[in-house]
């Protein structure tokens, strides 16, 4: 018997700004059977209440409550290891502010730490101040290194992508928190309180959601609505443990509380 779900947001929930059909549905049966759930994701852009937002204009209605970032999970990570530290950033909104949120100052001069996020308004002036500043002793840190990012017209370069060029400019390995980082798939589950046996995963991408599920000992469930097809699986050395088209498939388990039936 599952007792609560780390459910991926893109391909899972919505592709781009459009709902994946009966997504809604299953996100409200949670609500309705006080299933405890949290959306986790690797998008650091955006804050938690911005999500949220989203996601309630999708007719989804969930609260900041339900929402665990990457961001968060770096700057959670952050402040655990050296606290009250300094960061300069690449990234947006929802990494600026989880960082602020848990004591970190954001600077251009002498960093602990150079943290890179998704992100489209950063330069190539911004790129080499990161360089310098890692040459002379910062730690290289990413919100996660997914390569790109799907986008109605094709796929974008992702956070993964700018850290890479990074890696190649200073030859210093980036440290990366976001999924399937355990440090982001305990967290979460913590967040939730419940133990590794307890808690389920359902994502998209197998390199991700499902690798970081697997690590932890969690169930996994791989959706077919977003990145990855059926015929993909034999490309991997782990798998998940339930394949489904999409969320509304499970509706009718959530329904009977038996998703340990597959
Ligand atoms: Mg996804």
């Amino acid at each position: 018997m599952t007792n609560g779900f780390l459910i991926d947001m893109d391909g899972v929930i919505y592709r781009g700004s459009e709902l994946i059909p009966g997504a809604d549905r299953f996100v409200n049966q949670l609500l309705e059977q006080d299933i405890p759930f949290l959306f986790l994701t690797n998008n650091s852009q955006r804050t938690c209440r911005d999500v949220a937002k989203k996601l309630d204009r999708m007719g989804i209605p969930v609260d900041e409550r339900h929402i665990f970032t990457c961001a968060m999970a770096t700057a959670r990570f952050l402040a655990d290891q050296k606290p009250n530290g300094t960061a300069y950033v690449i990234g947006e909104g929802g990494l600026l502010q989880a960082l602020h949120l848990n004591g970190y100052a954001v600077v251009d001069h002498d960093p602990d730490y150079v943290v890179v996020g998704e992100g489209r308004a950063f330069n190539f002036e911004m790129l080499e101040t990161a360089v310098r500043l890692i040459n002379n002793g910062a730690k290289l840190v990413a919100t996660n290194l997914d390569p790109n990012c799907p986008t109605p017209i094709g796929s974008r370069p992702g956070c993964g992508a700018t850290v890479a060029l990074l890696e190649a400019a200073t030859g210093r390995k980036a440290f990366s928190v976001g999924k399937p980082s355990p440090i982001m798939m305990r967290s979460a589950r913590k967040e939730l309180g419940l133990s590794a046996g307890e808690t389920t995963m359902i994502g998209d991408t197998m390199e991700t959601d499902i690798l970081g599920g697997v690590q932890m000992g969690y169930r996994t469930i791989l959706v077919l609505s977003g990145t990855t097809s059926r015929s993909d699986l034999v490309d991997f050395a782990y798998r998940p443990d339930q394949v489904v088209d999409s969320v509304a498939d499970l509706c009718d388990a959530v329904q009977a509380r038996s998703l340990s039936v597959v």
